[in-house]
């Protein structure tokens, strides 16, 4: 079998949206399941929308993602020199030629047409001319009058096309910059690519390209039109939806194993299996796995697939993502194998780093506030003792473990005749403001002697103040 080769090549006109990155990991996949090679092409001949920043905005939403490239990225603008050579090609066998209409007299003739109730289409006016190139020129594409031509998609199966619906489309604008359905062609001939795997908003090119391929005598690559994906109201997926770029998810708190996860059973099925590893989908994705329909995106199942991955990552590895949104949160500074403690007590109740990052507020502040409610609630005089002895003996504690805690808590509630569950309550707010939060020895673990005390003190004073 000859080596696989897929692409993806973005318009950096914006940032990557959730779309872009699932074609970009169905090839990603396709390559690596079958040991090929994946190209990264920035397709920026529309030099007016194209910029920089979206291209940097691309390059950093894929490394976010892992979604290493083995060549590129290619700038289709520093190719026009191999797309000039592949138009002479097309003008000398007859399948090009230059057209001297101006836009003006197109868009009359276009207004004609649709007044006598025909389809617009570019009626061949300067095909018989035999111009050569000149200023205001463009070169066209000679389609076929009659027949049809077929896409044999592998997601779709077979789709024909009317030749005569196609116009002669122009391949070279006047001002000598290939347009897409010629560029794209020439770049995947060139570059030896064996699948073309993309949106099905691209399916009506598809015909256009195809011919152009006959055309140059190369060897037409696989096509694989992937449905779109729609949000939850069964449109197609759009900022009415919520966040549609990568890095937005990203800033949100959302792991790239998630983001991946979710987005590969936007159109990827395998039985009714809802989570994969990396290694896992390398080895199961296929295209015959990829379903007719459009698939929907929902953000509780994204939600739901953070959560698993958050849970299950050693918490050490949680701490270089997470950082950003504790600075974010001007929390003073803390050591990494701190943070991974706090971590670890929060894993199994976060559903996105925002959210661990925000009920880590009482392990990184110096200073915590009550709720007031809670401390109103439970900081009560009736817990003046339970504090004095907890201060007292926990200071004279060699040694803070969950076990020698609990042996003091438990002693202290007995002594004084309240049941532990009442004692815990009151520390919690001490220790953290509020009423919620992971269970008590892990905090004061995590925490530390220290901190515990003064926090314990401060409960205290704000008994005693009242
Ligand atoms: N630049 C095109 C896009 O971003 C690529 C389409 C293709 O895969 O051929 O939609």
């Amino acid at each position: 079998m000859e080596p696989v080769i897929t692409r993806f090549p973005p318009s950096p006109t914006g940032s990557l949206h959730i779309g872009g990155a699932r074609t970009a990991l169905f090839n990603w996949l396709f390559a690596r399941n079958r040991g090929g090679k994946f190209i990264l092409r920035i397709e920026d001949t529309d030099v007016e929308r194209s910029t920089e920043q979206s291209v940097k905005a691309i390059l950093d939403a894929l490394e976010w993602l892992d979604l290493t490239w083995d060549e590129g990225p290619y700038f289709q603008t520093k190719r026009l020199d191999v797309y000039r050579e592949y138009a002479e090609k097309l003008v000398n066998s007859g399948h090009a030629y230059w057209c001297e209409c101006s836009p003006d007299e197109l868009e009359t003739r276009r207004n004609a047409a649709m007044a006598e109730g025909r389809k617009p289409k570019y009626e061949g006016t300067c095909r018989p001319k035999g111009l050569g190139p000149g200023p205001k020129r463009v070169l066209r594409f000679r389609g076929p009058d009659s027949g049809a031509t077929v896409l044999r998609d592998i997601i779709k199966g077979p789709i024909a096309f009317d030749n005569s619906e196609l116009d002669d489309l122009v391949i070279v604008k006047s001002d000598g910059i290939a347009t897409y359905n010629f560029a794209v062609v020439v770049d995947d001939i060139t570059m030896g690519v064996t699948h073309v795997i993309r949106g099905d908003d691209h399916v009506n090119n598809t015909p256009r390209q195809i011919l152009i391929y006959r055309a140059l005598g190369a060897k037409l690559p696989e096509f694989g039109h992937v449905p779109m994906i729609h949000g939850e109201d069964r449109s197609p997926l759009s900022k009415r939806h919520g966040a549609t770029s990568v890095i937005e998810y990203k800033n949100m708190g959302f792991l790239p194993e998630a983001l991946l996860n979710c987005l590969v059973r936007l159109g990827w099925s395998y039985g009714d299996q809802e989570i994969f590893s990396r290694s896992e989908l390398i080895e199961k994705f296929t295209l015959e796995n990829v379903g007719k329909s459009p698939s929907i995106f929902t953000m509780e199942k994204l939600l739901w697939l953070n959560a698993h991955y958050i849970k299950e990552k050693n918490p050490e590895e949680l701490v270089a993502p997470l950082r950003p949104l504790l600075v974010l949160r001007n929390y003073p500074d803390k050591p990494d194998a701190y943070i991974a403690g706090a971590v670890r007590t929060l894993q199994a109740r976060s559903r996105t780093l925002v959210e661990m990052a925000e009920a880590m507020r009482f392990y990184m502040v110096d200073e915590i506030e009550f709720d007031p409610d809670a401390a109103g609630k439970f900081l009560t005089l009736e817990m003046r003792e339970v504090f004095v002895r907890l201060i007292s003996e926990l200071s004279a504690l060699e040694v803070f473990d969950e076990k020698a805690l609990e042996t003091v808590f438990r002693q202290i509630a007995q002594d004084l005749g309240v049941k532990l569950g009442k004692v815990a309550q009151p520390v919690r707010v001490a220790l953290t403001g509020s009423t919620v939060s992971p269970g008590l020895f892990e905090i004061i673990d995590v925490l530390g002697k220290k901190t515990v005390l003064e926090r314990l003190r401060k409960g205290l004073e704000y008994i005693q103040g009242q």
